[in-house]
């Protein structure tokens, strides 16, 4: 099996446990708060090899942040986004996962599959931004084996539109997630313990 990319989720949590973590020997980190994002990156600019994924959804008025600061984008769902991530980058192009709303809830971010090939193509014109693959955070449940039929069906799609990478799972269901062939896993509380609250 290929190698799985864990990405140590640190939203919320202070910069010296992201200190800690690298001197373990991690090296991707996911943030949800492109503010967070910008002043966490600024103040461990030191930390060298060190690469931001940039996780949660993206308002248009802060792509600015998060085409200045992230390595890697997992929320991508709307070509508005997109563009302005594109006018802002600078350097090389921003590696982004279109997010796919593979649980079907009304209230969640991501689009639905059917829309994922005709945003795909939208955005493949765009200079400074590549698709890379497709990322999914089902609804979460009681039981990690429900991610799986929504994790098949974004693995199935990202095959048939030629797609490589899959981010794909969290603490509840990342194993789960690897099985169906995720490449990337975003890992939070089993990492760092639970959140302090925002
Ligand atoms: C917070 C978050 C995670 C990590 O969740 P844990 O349950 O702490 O592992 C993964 N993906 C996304 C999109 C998140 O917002």
């Amino acid at each position: 099996m290929d190698q799985v990319e864990l990405i140590a989720v640190s939203k919320l949590h202070p910069p010296s446990a992201i200190e800690e973590a690298y001197g373990l020997g991690l090296r991707h980190f996911g943030e949800n708060y492109a503010q967070e994002l910008r002043d966490k990156s600024e103040a461990l600019k030191h930390l060298r090899g060190l690469r931001w994924h940039a996780i949660g959804p993206l308002q248009t008025n802060k792509a600015k942040y998060v085409a200045k600061s992230a390595h890697v984008f997992h929320a991508l769902d709307r070509l508005e986004v997109a563009q302005e991530l594109s006018r802002r980058r600078t350097g090389e192009p921003l590696d982004c996962f279109i997010e796919l709303n593979a649980g079907g809830e009304a209230s969640k971010g991501g689009v639905p599959l059917e829309a994922a090939e005709a945003l795909l193509e939208a955005v493949r014109p765009l200079p400074h931004l590549r698709v890379v693959g497709l990322m999914a955070l089902p609804p979460l449940t009681d039981h990690p084996e429900d991610s799986r039929a929504p994790f098949r069906r974004v693995a199935e799609l990202a095959r048939r539109l030629g797609l490589p990478q899959l981010s794909l799972g969290s603490t509840h269901d990342f194993e789960v997630a690897i099985e169906e062939g995720a490449t990337h896993v975003r890992v939070g509380t089993a990492l760092f313990g639970e959140r302090p609250s925002a």
